[in-house]
């Protein structure tokens, strides 16, 4: 399979690396995560030059440029160590063209370019987390209005969107799932935040809708079709994963590579001890299974082949793998890669919270799993 470039994606990866030189970003990420705070300065600068707007539609004033793209975007920006997770809602904008009113994708495509926090969606609930069977969140039909109830939680960028998109169950036919599309100013939400082992730079909280007031053309999508529109959208999110973590394995392999051959213990670089090469050989091999995965992926999906595993094979597998290069890595760089902030340590925390967001290790393998056998049923 070929998985050189066209010379518009060329372009692209050549536009971030551009953005990536233009200062010592590794400083601003690491207060950024100390501070849990959104890296709004560096998302506006890939904002500039479109990366907002890779999956949506020229007449949209977008790229349409496919997730082969953002595997090169997001491969090379991890690679140098940028947070892509807080990306995530970039390539999702599509969605809004697909699904959303008029008036919806209006709201949303006017923030295009600004490199601010859009929105996101809030499906799970205390009671309802890998199955969406026990949630409890309502909408109820009065006068003429629509009121929504309940208690969302782990809501991701919750802190600073100004619209979620919010799933409850219609209170008069509890086996109806719908969305609406929530503006977060409404009175009757309110917000507790989380603290977080790792994705520092995003927020994350509790979200509770105590009656809150919405009308008929707030709802998105089609009344019923909340669950399956998110299920059309879990691959994307998936394939994400997979190539932010391996872009972090990436950057953590070159950095314990660089370390490994310029540090001198017993009068020897560590680079030419054997059980060091033996970790390199193990890194090298994860990250080319990795690589191959996520391109692989975005391929099938450019071309309209994407199976129904393929994107939670590839989260499963890059999130793991990933970790454990991660790992590799920081063992490599010895105590410098565990005191002082070290960026691997970052992406290892990270990686851990990987597992579970986006959906679980044990949710990927079910799907991988029904997947793989049903074609010999
Ligand atoms: C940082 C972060 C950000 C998130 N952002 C969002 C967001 O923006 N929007 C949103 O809607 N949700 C979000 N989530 C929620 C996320 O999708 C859920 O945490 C995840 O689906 C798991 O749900 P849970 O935490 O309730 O765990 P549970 O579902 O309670 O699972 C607990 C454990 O049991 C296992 N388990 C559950 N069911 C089965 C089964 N049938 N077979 C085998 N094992 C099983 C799970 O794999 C897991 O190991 C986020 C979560 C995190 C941690």
């Amino acid at each position: 399979m070929d998985f050189s470039l066209s010379e518009d994606q060329d372009l692209m990866v050549q536009a971030v690396r551009e953005v990536m030189t233009r200062e010592n970003w590794e400083p601003y990420f690491a207060k950024c995560d100390a501070t849990h705070e959104y890296p709004q300065r560096w998302v506006s600068e890939l904002a500039a030059i479109g990366i907002d707007t890779i999956l949506l539609p020229p007449e949209h004033g977008g790229l349409d440029a496919g997730w082969t793209t953002i595997a090169a975007v997001w491969e090379e920006l991890g690679r140098l160590g940028c947070p892509t997770y807080v990306l995530y809602q970039l390539p999702t904008l599509e969605t809004v063209v697909r699904v959303g009113t008029a008036e919806q994708q209006e709201k949303i495509l006017s923030l295009v370019g600004t490199g601010e926090q859009i929105w996101n969606f809030a499906m799970t609930e205390p009671g309802a987390g890998s199955s969406f069977a026990a949630m409890s969140t309502t909408y109820t039909r009065r006068d003429g209005k629509v009121y929504l109830n309940g208690h969302k939680t782990y809501i991701t960028s919750s802190k600073h969107v100004p619209y979620l998109v919010v799933m409850a169950r219609n209170a008069e036919d509890m086996s109806q799932y719908s969305e609406f599309f929530v503006d977060m100013s409404a009175p009757g939400i309110t917000l507790e935040p989380l603290e977080k082992l790792g994705l520092r730079m995003d927020s994350c909280c509790e979200v509770y809708f105590d009656d809150v007031e919405l009308g008929e053309q707030d709802m998105f999508g089609a009344e019923g079709e909340g669950f399956a529109r998110t299920v059309a959208d879990f691959d994307l999110e998936r394939f994400l994963v997979a190539a932010c973590d391996y872009g972090w394995a990436l950057c953590a392999f070159e950095d314990a590579a660089r370390y490994a051959n310029q540090r001198v213990q017993g009068g020897e670089a560590i680079a030419r001890y054997q059980l060091i090469q033996e970790k390199f050989a193990n890194m090298k091999i994860a990250l080319t299974n990795m690589r191959n995965m996520v391109y692989e992926v975005a391929w099938k999906a450019d071309n309209g082949l994407l199976g129904k595993g393929d994107a939670s094979m590839a989260k499963l597998y890059c999130t793991r793998a990933a970790a454990q290069v991660v790992d590799d890595a920081i063992q490599v760089l010895g105590g410098l890669g565990v005191t002082g902030e070290h960026r691997a340590a970052r992406f290892y925390r990270d990686l851990r919270v990987e597992r579970i967001s986006g959906g679980t290790d044990e949710m990927m393998i079910l799907t991988a799993g029904r997947a793989a056998l049903k074609d010999f049923r």
